[in-house]
């Protein structure tokens, strides 16, 4: 008998009609015998909602409140479920993170699972029952409610499938699987069979937003192959694993963008020792999230020109905590918005030269300014306008004949 953890996402279970249509999906492998867990999103559009409920109330919600109220959607999507299970002649019960417990470590809105309780659910699946968990919410050492990130659901499974020691995670979403580049912005992105973790992580953490990122990084880690499908239409899907079996030679796997990005630059900074993390210090104090980072060489030995990137979201409140900011002294700031970032992953890169020079080269051919690069073993990041992006993009995929 196999254990197998379904997760399914806000667009799967989006309606009461989709609701009913993915317990449809869940009594398939319940037929087949098999142990079944089943976590779920809240439906699509309810997370976002109850944010925006929070920002009426305060600027400044309570955190651990804020987590009391952004996870409630997916307990609402899982007693449906389990309700609809029922009504359909199957055995089945709702479960939230505090009833397990799924134990959390890290800050509220952004902890990570620690530990998932399994006896109690063991019992339920062992006589028979279907049980239906609350995806991306946890709780702390303190008994508050807690979340997991932005689309924290795919995390809740993959730390599940660990804990339950599950054969199979499936991540049911709304497109058939891991596509090249997104397949909703280019038509052109073709169907990924298998991709190792570590592409998943940089794509995942590069805009792709079919993945949340640290559920890869929980899969690496765990060795979990993950498999992504839609419930949508009936097509084979994504393998997600470190294993080496059957990869195709590909030298590009994909192609991520983001959006909203800002750039910073402030030249004629005093160059000493610790210059840069006077600058950064502040910004992490207030969880500001630095990228790409680039230091010019300093031509006179005094000082130096220093360029990041940020959300735009968060340039106002960066642009106040530099100028306020009285360990550095600088000529002139500099802003940008309306940017992205383009990146090419594959771990085929390593062992292949002219990469580089062959996206430069394509970017060049469309006339599209690169701002800032980046790269790693695995990926070559570009900042870009965002005005160029789909041009980029297209352009990106033939070259590295992913069309
Ligand atoms: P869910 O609600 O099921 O968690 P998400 O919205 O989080 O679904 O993720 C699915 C979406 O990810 C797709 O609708 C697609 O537009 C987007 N996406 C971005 N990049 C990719 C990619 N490389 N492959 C597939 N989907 C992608
Ligand atoms: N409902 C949460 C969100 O919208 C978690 C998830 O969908 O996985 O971020
Ligand atoms: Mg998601």
């Amino acid at each position: 008998m196999k254990t197998v953890v379904l997760k399914f996402g806000g667009t799967s279970v989006g309606s009461i009609d989709r609701i009913k249509k993915v317990c449809k999906i869940i009594a398939f492998y319940k037929k087949k015998k098999n142990r079944i867990v089943v976590v779920s999103s809240a439906m699509s559009g309810v997370t976002n909602e109850l944010i925006n409920k929070s920002k009426l109330i305060s600027n400044n919600f309570d955190k651990a409140e804020y987590d009391t109220l952004v996870s409630t959607g997916e307990q609402v999507s899982c007693a449906l479920i389990a309700g609809r299970l029922k009504h359909i002649g199957f055995k089945s019960r709702s479960w939230t993170s505090w009833q397990l417990p799924i134990l959390t470590d890290g800050p509220h809105s952004g902890a990570r699972i620690k530990s998932v309780g399994i006896k109690e659910l063991n019992k339920y699946i062992n006589s028979g029952g279907i049980p239906i968990i609350t995806g991306f919410q946890g709780i702390s050492n303190d008994f508050r409610i807690t979340t997991v990130g932005r689309s924290g659901s795919d995390a809740t499974a993959i730390m599940l499938s660990k804990f339950i020691k599950a054969d199979e995670c499936i991540i049911y979403t709304d497109v058939d699987g891991v596509y090249t580049t997104d397949p909703r912005q280019y038509n052109k992105a073709k169907k990924i069979k298998k991709i190792f973790y570590d592409e998943m992580l940089e794509m995942a953490s590069l805009g792709s937003k079919v993945m949340q990122p640290t559920s890869v990084q929980d899969a690496k880690l765990n060795k979990i192959d993950i498999k992504v499908k839609s419930s949508f239409v009936l097509k084979s899907g994504t393998l997600i694993t470190g294993s080496k079996n059957n990869f195709s030679n590909q030298i590009i796997t994909g192609i991520s963008s983001t959006k909203n990005d800002a750039k910073i630059t402030i030249m004629g900074v005093k160059d000493r020792p610790g210059v840069a993390a006077s600058i950064f210090r502040p910004l992490y104090k207030n969880l500001i999230n630095v990228d790409m980072v680039v230091q010019n060489i300093s031509q006179n030995g005094k000082e130096t020109d220093l360029t990041f990137t940020i959300k735009s979201e968060d340039l106002k409140k960066t642009e106040r905590l530099i100028k306020k900011n009285k360990s550095i002294s600088y000529k002139k700031l500099s802003f940008d918005k309306d940017l992205s970032k383009v990146s090419i992953i594959g771990v085929g890169m390593i062992t292949t030269p002219g990469i580089t020079y062959r996206m430069f080269k394509s970017l060049a051919s469309k006339k599209i300014n690169i701002l800032v690069i980046s790269t790693s073993e695995i990926k070559i990041s570009v900042l870009i306008s965002s005005k160029s992006v789909k041009k980029a993009v297209a352009v990106l995929h033939k070259e590295f004949k992913l069309d």
